[in-house]
C-alpha cells in the first residue's frame, strides 16, 4: 500500500499531504466518476485512493498486481513508521517525500526530508525485513556517495544487530493513539564522571528535529566504552554498542574521557617504570655487594691457606731435619715388634 501515486497529469502525489503535493485536494481524486488512472511507481499497476478506519490516506493496487511490488509488500506498521517520520520531518520544518526512488533508480527511500533551501537531505528509512550487516551498510554508504544522510528505524521488540553498523534508532510505538512514538534504543548521552555511554530516549519527533537540524549526530563509540548498562524487564543487562545518536557536547566528552584515560595510563606505566628500575637497580647493587664479599671471603680464604701452606712448609721443613732420626727408630722398632711376639 503506497502513499504515493503516479498521476496522469501532475506526476507524484502524495497521499500523506494536505494538498499531495500537486495542489489537488483528496476529494479530486478520491472516489470520483469516472476515476482518475493512478499507476504504482513501483509496478506501474493501477492504483484506487483509499482511506483507514482512522483516517489514514493511501493508495491500494487493483487486484492482479503484480506480487513482487515491495511497496504493496510492506506491513500496515512499516507505512504507519513512514508515516509518522513523514510527520516529524514536516513539524521539524523540512520537506518529506514518500517513497523517493533515486535518479539511477539504485535506491528508494522510505522518507526523504530536505531543507527548505534545498542544499541538504536526508533519508528515513524505516527497515522492518531482516537485511545483513553488508547489505545495509552498503545502502548507507549509497545514500553517503550523494550526500544524503540516513537515520534507519526499526519498530521491532528486538534490536537489530545493525544498530552498532549503520546510523540507527530502534523506535517503539505509543500504547495511546494521539502519543508520539519513542526512540528507545539508539540514542545516548556520554556521562563523563561515570565515564560510559548511557541510553536516552525521546519522542520521534523531538529526536528527528534534533537529527535534521545536526543537534544530534551519529558518532562512533571508542572500543572501551562499548560496554552499556540497561534495565530490562527489571534485570539489569549489559549490551554492547558502537555507534550511537549524540550531541556534539557527549561526542567531544567522550573523546575528553578518552584522553584523560591515557594520561592516566601514561602516567601509570610511568610509575611502574621508574618502581621497575628503582628494584633493578636495588637488585644491580645487591649483586656489586655480593661480589664484593665473594672477592673479600675469596681473599680471606687465600690468605687462610696460603698461611696453612706456610706452616705446613715449616713444618715439612723441620720434619725433614727430623726424619731420619726417627725413620731409623721405627724401621728398627718393627722387626724388634714382630721378633717379640709369643715372648712373654
Ligand atoms: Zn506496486
Amino acid at each position: 500500500m503506497p502513499f504515493t501515486a503516479l498521476h496522469p497529469d501532475l506526476g507524484r502525489v502524495d497521499a500523506t499531504l494536505p494538498d499531495l503535493g500537486g495542489g489537488l485536494a483528496w476529494s479530486q481524486i478520491h472516489k470520483v466518476r469516472p476515476r482518475i488512472p493512478l499507476a504504482c511507481p513501483e509496478c506501474s499497476w493501477s492504483l484506487h485512493p483509499k482511506v483507514s478506519r482512522y483516517g489514514v490516506r493511501f493508495f491500494c493496487h487493483d487486484p492482479g498486481r503484480p506480487p513482487s511490488c515491495e511497496l504493496s509488500n510492506e506491513s500496515w506498521e512499516h507505512h504507519m513508521l513512514k508515516l509518522e517520520m513523514a510527520a516529524a520531518i514536516r513539524a521539524a520544518g523540512w520537506y518529506a517525500a514518500l517513497e523517493v526512488p533515486a535518479e539511477d533508480g539504485s535506491w528508494r527511500a522510505d522518507v526523504m526530508a530536505s531543507s527548505v533551501d534545498g542544499k541538504q537531505r536526508m533519508a528515513w528509512e524505516a527497515q522492518l525485513s531482516p537485511i545483513t550487516l553488508d547489505d545495509i551498510a552498503a545502502r548507507t554508504d549509497r545514500h553517503s556517495d550523494e550526500g544524503i544522510r540516513v537515520c534507519w528505524a526499526s519498530p521491532h521488540d528486538q534490536t537489530p544487530q545493525w544498530i552498532s553498523t549503520v546510523p540507527a534508532v530502534r523506535v517503539r510505538p505509543p500504547d495511546e493513539r494521539e502519543q508520539p512514538w519513542i526512540v528507545d534504543d539508539g540514542l545516548a548521552g556520554f556521562a563523563f564522571s561515570a565515564g560510559r555511554w548511557m541510553f536516552r530516549e525521546a519522542a520521534l519527533p523531538q529526536f528527528v528535529r534534533w537529527a535534521l537540524h545536526g543537534q544530534l549526530v551519529p558518532a562512533l563509540s571508542l572500543p572501551r566504552y562499548r560496554k552499556v548498562y540497561r534495565v530490562v524487564d527489571g534485570k539489569q543487562r549489559r549490551l554492547r554498542r558502537s555507534q550511537w545518536w549524540t550531541s556534539l557536547q557527549s561526542v567531544g566528552d567522550q573523546e575528553r574521557h578518552e584522553a584523560m584515560r591515557q594520561r592516566q595510563e601514561t602516567a601509570k606505566a610511568e610509575r611502574e617504570a621508574r618502581l621497575k628500575e628503582r628494584e633493578e637497580e636495588a637488585v644491580r647493587r645487591r649483586l656489586v655487594v655480593e661480589e664484593q664479599e665473594r672477592v673479600s671471603r675469596a681473599e680471606e680464604s687465600r690468605i687462610h691457606w696460603e698461611k696453612i701452606r706456610r706452616r705446613w712448609a715449616e713444618e715439612m721443613r723441620a720434619g725433614r731435619r727430623r726424619r731420619p732420626r726417627r725413620m731409623r727408630v721405627s724401621l728398627s722398632s718393627r722387626p724388634s715388634r714382630k721378633r717379640g711376639n709369643g715372648r712373654p
